[in-house]
């Protein structure tokens, strides 16, 4: 397809078909994983698609990063390693030694070790902030000093939102970029840039790559904010000077995923409705936390920004950590186990688990609380196993 056609495309079509035409000399209709480290040239300097050694480019990762770009509604986007290697490398190109961030209080662990250990070594200096709270954010920037405003939305695990309209805004007003990690709502239910944003984090290993089978991570800019040029530059210049690049293979992994995502989201998003119905209903489930119900504090905000509310379900049993622990190990189709966004359902508990690092600090989540990817097996299995799992109280 042309860029003019594809443009105008939905979701689905520009998921298929952005970032690779049918090769021309054999007519593959799926770009070849391109496993080479070098190209000839046609006399010195005479590189053939400006390709010229596979940390600077490769035509596998091209068509991912192009693909990825299209979805958010962006002009670039980069393809790294790993979630962290795209934070790392963001980092590195937008904030020099004494410069400050805003990161959510409840940021991904890894984020929060890669700000907090990592990059305060070298001079960078942090604020926390509840990102459902935009007077709190405006209170924890420093004018003149902040250079990013760093938000998730929905949280990890309670799923607080952030209102990605507003948060730019705070963020502009003081010269920030607004930074928005969107891997729990995926590029198909949200697009940040569309809403101010000036950088989208992806850990692609999650809904993105969607099968549990890559470890891989993305920039994306471009869209509404000025000055983007710029910033696309920085980001090009330190993807390829740190080098921390997705391989051919996982971006061909990652981007046989993304063509499924739509249909993928929309699967993980009925089966999440069918277990947060059942969940609140359930005599031993005291509290259900997502963005979709009524009374929860973001819905809301949720329902301007996000096209549905995902696959991701936290709930907190009336048995306490014991119960919730037990819930965690009867399951018999959800899998016990970190991450999120594959095809299958996990299950975790994140006081032991994903949030274990933060116990004893204001982060600490409550012990009763337990943690789904809703994934997209048959719904009334998924039911089937939680109404065993519970009911089998310790
Ligand atoms: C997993 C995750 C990351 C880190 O990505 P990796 O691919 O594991 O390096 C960052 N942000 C969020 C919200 C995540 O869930």
């Amino acid at each position: 397809m042309t860029d003019e056609h594809l443009a105008q495309a939905g979701f689905e079509t520009r998921a298929i078909h952005a970032g690779w035409e049918p090769d021309p000399s054999t007519g593959s209709v799926i770009p070849p994983i391109f496993a080479t480290s070098t190209y000839k040239q046609d006399g010195v300097g005479g590189l053939r698609g400006g390709y010229e050694y596979s940390r600077s480019g490769n035509p596998t990762r091209t068509a991912l990063e192009q693909t990825l770009a299209a979805l958010e509604q962006g002009e670039r986007a980069f393809a790294f390693a790993s979630g962290l290697a795209a934070e790392d490398t963001l980092l590195h190109a937008t904030c020099v030694p004494g410069d400050h961030v805003v990161i959510p209080d409840d940021a991904y662990g890894g984020t929060f070790r890669l700000v907090d250990k990592v990059a305060t070594r070298w001079g960078l200096e942090y604020d926390a902030a509840p990102v459902s709270d935009v007077d709190a954010v405006r209170a924890a920037i420093r004018p003149g000093r902040t250079r990013l405003v760093w938000v998730e939305t929905p949280t990890n695990p309670l799923l607080n939102v952030g209102d990605i309209e507003a948060l730019a805004a705070v963020a502009h007003e003081a010269g920030a970029l607004l930074v928005v990690d969107n891997t729990f709502a995926s590029s198909y239910l949200q697009q940040p840039l569309t809403l101010g944003a000036d950088v989208v984090v992806h850990s692609t290993t999650k809904y993105a790559g969607g099968h549990s089978d890559v470890v891989g991570g993305a920039l994306v800019v471009g869209g509404a904010s000025t000055g983007s040029g710029e910033l696309a530059e920085a980001l090009a210049f330190h993807h390829n000077a740190i080098g921390a690049v997705a391989g051919p293979f996982d971006a061909w992994l990652s981007l046989r995923g993304l063509k499924t995502l739509g249909l993928r989201m929309d699967r993980h998003c009925d089966n999440a409705e069918l277990v947060v119905g059942f969940l609140a209903g359930h005599p031993d489930v005291s509290h259900v936390y997502y963005p979709g119900l009524a009374d929860h504090p973001g819905h809301e905000v949720a329902s301007r920004q996000m096209s549905r509310f995902g696959g991701m379900v936290s709930f907190r049993v009336t048995g306490g950590e014991q119960q919730a622990l037990a819930v965690c190990e009867r399951t018999r189709v959800f899998t016990l186990g970190e991450s999120l966004g594959g095809v299958e359902s996990l299950i975790e508990h994140p006081g032991k688990m994903t949030h274990a690092s933060v116990a004893g600090t204001p982060l600490e989540v409550p012990g009763d609380l337990v943690r789904l990817s809703v994934g997209i097996e048959t719904g009334d299995d998924l039911l089937a196993d939680l109404d065993r799992a519970l009911a089998s109280r310790p």
